[in-house]
């Protein structure tokens, strides 16, 4: 499931499930959930365990909030649906809109890919902008209450009935019990949720890892304001190294470098730079040479592991409890993903919410939610098989697609209208198969003779040193 296949958001479509929701975990899959919980239950409380001050600043409880972020359009589509006018506010608040269909330049599978045909927004600021506008919103909504510097303990559980009844929580040095009709947890990838269960009687879920040992640092240059360049090198076996340069607010660009399987970037700035160097494309390193660093530091964020908790196939499960973002799901942050994932997620709980009642609704969630994480899961492992030191469980089929992928990837350096269907996939618009249409296929499988293959290689060269 994926933007084009999951029905969008629907005021009025929901009508009183409940009388309270309590959501752990203030960030983007929190904040997403919330919003749409509003519309079913009276009040809805967040809890969050940071104290947050109202800006964007980094907080410790979003450890990844430093690291580059790319919202891709299902996320950007889904949060204007949630929050209307959401663009506009990142736009207010100092971000920025460039055309991902021509001035995001991608480097992949050894070479620039051309410019698509059709253009579509795509915005960029920090994580912790993307999270201040939507924070802004969703304590804007009446019924929405955020508590911070408050500490999920542990969940409130009647054993007879099987059901959360709430939670417990720290606020300050106070122990406390919130009741609530619906919890959700969207704490995170450290969610306690599979242990409290196994702790509770029930079956631990199986957890599906693929290790990729990432290794992800950022810092800030300074940016001239009218300079929006952006580039992504992804990393392709046998590189396992990648960088990617995004323009924010405040005149910066965030600079990411990043290696795969042990092939960490350094966080000095001598060893960034030179690792910069190491990329195939010149352009991140001459940015890095020519414009000073604004952070005093490189913040390095190491990532194991995909990972991927399967409550779906649980018997049984605890009523009133549903778990939702990283919590759930969380995947190779090069690609890009969590955010949309989030979203979209919420967007399945709205419709769930306006459909199921009573026991069912943790069930139903999970169920429906597998297409979109699946979608997400293929496209992420798709591309990380491809490493051979990766390893874990892979999906069938997820060779070939592999192989098919890097084929379509190719044929994209001179095909525009490749680029567009390669694009709407990896920004979740469109589902993976959509890249097996005849009228996509045909473009990836065709004989290079028949295409003038050769000339059109020769000009992508010639393109790619021209882009600077
Ligand atoms: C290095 C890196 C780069 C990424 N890049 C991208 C990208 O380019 N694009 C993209 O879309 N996504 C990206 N992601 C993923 C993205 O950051 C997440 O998917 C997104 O933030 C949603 O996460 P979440 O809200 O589920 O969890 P988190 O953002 O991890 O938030 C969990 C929240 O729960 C709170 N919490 C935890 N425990 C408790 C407790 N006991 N009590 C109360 N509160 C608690 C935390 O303080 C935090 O606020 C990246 C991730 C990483 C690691």
């Amino acid at each position: 499931m994926t933007l084009s296949t999951v029905r969008r958001y629907q005021s009025g479509r929901v009508q009183q499930v409940g009388e309270h929701a309590a959501v752990i975990g203030g960030s983007l899959a929190g904040l997403c959930a919330a919003r749409v919980l509003a519309d079913g239950y009276d009040t809805v409380t967040i809890i969050e365990k940071d104290s947050l001050s109202d800006d964007s600043s980094f907080r410790r409880g979003v450890p990844q909030g430093p690291q580059i972020h790319a919202l891709q359009e299902a996320g950007r589509a889904t949060l204007e649906d949630l929050f209307p006018g959401f663009g506009e506010d990142i736009i207010s608040a100092g971000g920025l809109l460039i055309d991902g269909a021509s001035d995001f330049k991608f480097y992949d599978e050894g070479g620039f890919l051309a410019d698509g045909t059709k253009r579509f927004p795509m915005y960029f600021a920090t994580r912790p902008l993307f999270e201040h506008v939507i924070r802004r919103r969703v304590t804007s909504f009446e019924n929405i209450e955020l508590r911070t510097g408050c500490q999920f303990r542990d969940y409130l559980f009647d054993s007879e009935t099987m059901t959360i009844e709430g939670i417990a929580v720290r606020e300050g040095s106070d122990q406390k019990h919130i009741a609530a009709d619906l919890v959700v947890d969207a704490t995170g990838r450290t969610s306690r949720t599979p242990t409290w269960l196994d702790d509770h009687g029930f079956d631990a879920p199986d957890i599906d890892e693929v290790q990729i040992d990432l290794g992800y640092c950022t810092t800030a240059i300074r940016r001239p304001p009218d300079d929006r360049r952006t580039f992504f090198a992804a990393a392709s076996p046998p590189r396992t190294r990648g960088g990617a340069v995004f323009p924010v607010e405040d005149n910066r660009w965030l600079v990411n470098l990043h290696g795969m399987n042990g092939d960490h970037p350094p966080t000095d700035p001598e060893g960034f730079t030179d690792f910069a160097a190491s990329l195939p494309i010149p352009q991140i390193h001459r940015l890095v040479e020519t414009y000073p660093q604004v952070w005093q530091d490189i913040e390095s964020y190491p990532f194991p592991s995909n990972r991927r908790v399967h409550y779906e196939n649980l018997d049984r499960f605890p009523d009133g409890l549903i778990v939702l973002g990283d919590a759930l799901a969380s995947f190779n942050p090069i690609y890009g993903q969590g955010m949309s994932v989030a979203a979209l997620e919420a967007l399945v709980l709205h419709h769930v919410l306006a459909s199921v009642r009573g026991p069912n609704l943790a069930l139903a969630f999970f169920d429906r939610v597998q297409t979109i994480i699946d979608t997400a899961w293929t496209m992420a492992i798709g591309a990380d098989v491809q490493f051979s030191e990766t390893t874990g469980p892979t999906p069938p089929g997820t060779g070939m697609f592999a192989w098919y992928l890097s084929r379509l990837t190719r044929k994209a350096h001179s095909d525009g209208e490749l680029r567009d269907a390669l694009a709407r996939v990896a920004s979740m618009e469109h589902p993976p198969t959509r890249l097996l249409r005849p009228s996509v296929a045909w473009r990836v499988l065709k004989p290079e003779i028949l295409r003038g293959e050769h000339t059109s290689h020769v000009s992508s060269k010639a393109e790619s040193r021209k882009t600077s």
